[in-house]
């Protein structure tokens, strides 16, 4: 049993209160004085929404443009086309390893190189306690999918030609796979292009106006932010107030390896102070709605009855945290993961 302020439900209520976990289940959270095994914080683990492991292989490269660092030819594909597999299996590895270690413990990740990338993926998180969805990108002009994949991860459609584009959004509909594109980050031009295609999941939309995002609200899809990842590459800040109050499921992740780190504590950090000053969503978008957007939240994303235990236990008592006034808030403006005194 876990004892403390209880960061509880979909909703992240905080109470004080207690959790029960049998068999790796959550049994049962309850109001109350009752003193467990683990007295802290208690919060739902991370959901890390868009990632692309492969580019830990190439950390910190010099500041240039967007296009010249992922676009089509650049450094990030001419690294990676010269990589050994051993290598690229080493690094992904790490980079989830380094994911469980501050606090995430499912992530989405785009995985470039084809078939035989998704097969390195794979690879590099056996035995690793932490849950995936991979999006696969096909390769040049052939439309094949990773059979393990949970859906396709495209690049912006103006990367590609039109008749390409659709060709691979039917067969991975028709084989049942989701569809996750870039948008809205080098321009807004190509946001009505990504939501003709009628995708699950739109990256980035940091140049969408309202009225793409009402667009966007219509589809239905979830929008994953990228506030690290769009400082360095000057895309501007995604307006996230305007997407929550067109009810946009709202999820963040850190992007391109080789220009973050994976920590969530660095998102939710520049989140609540420069971008929505709302704690509550912002710890809803790195948890709840991820899990949402990966169609994970039936197991995962919450503190509730039924639910996977996947959660983070913070030292309230720890230098940064002690003091604190208000524990969610504390979480996501300052925790750092070794606030974290036991990961389940
Ligand atoms: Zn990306």
């Amino acid at each position: 049993m876990l004892s403390g302020t209880v960061i509880s439900g979909e909703d992240m209520v905080a109470l004080d209160g207690y959790v029960v976990i049998k068999n790796g289940i959550i049994k049962e959270v309850g109001e109350g004085r009752e003193r467990g095994h683990f007295e802290g914080i208690i919060c739902p683990a991370f959901v890390n929404a868009h990632t692309h492991v492969a580019d830990s292989i190439a950390k910190d490269p010099p500041f240039m443009d967007l296009a010249d660092l992922v676009g089509p030819g650049g450094l990030k594909h001419r690294i990676l086309e010269r990589a050994g597999d051993d290598l690229l299996i080493e690094s992904m590895r790490f980079s989830a390893e380094e994911m469980l270690d501050s606090g995430t413990c499912a992530f989405g990740d785009f995985r470039e190189g084809g078939p035989h990338g998704v097969e390195l993926l794979l690879r590099a998180l056996e035995g690793l306690p932490i849950q995936s969805r991979v999006f696969g990108r096909p390769l040049g002009t052939t439309a094949d999918i990773h059979p393990a994949c949970w859906g396709i991860g495209l690049s912006s459609t103006r990367d590609y030609d039109r008749d390409f584009v659709d060709e691979v959004v039917s067969i991975a509909k028709r084989s049942g796979k989701r569809v996750a594109i870039h948008a809205g980050e080098a321009g807004r031009d190509d946001i009505e292009g990504a939501l003709a295609i009628g995708p699950d999941i739109l990256i980035h939309l940091s140049r969408a106006e309202r009225s793409d995002l009402r667009d966007v609200a219509d589809s239905g899809a979830s929008v994953v932010v990228c506030p690290r990842s769009n400082l360095f590459t000057r895309a501007g800040l995604p307006d996230i107030a305007a997407m929550l109050s067109l009810e946009l499921n709202v999820c963040v992740g850190t992007d391109n390896l080789m220009i973050n780190s994976t920590s969530i504590f660095r998102e939710m950090e520049l989140l609540s102070k420069a971008i929505v000053r709302d704690d509550r969503q912002v710890f809803m978008m790195c948890t709840i709605n991820g899990a949402r957007a990966l169609g994970m939240a039936e197991r995962l994303g919450s503190i509730d009855p039924g639910k996977e235990a996947r959660i983070n236990v913070f030292d309230r008592n720890s230098r940064n945290l002690r003091g604190s006034l208000n524990p969610l808030a504390s979480i996501v403006r300052r925790a750092e993961p070794s606030d974290i005194m036991l990961r389940i």
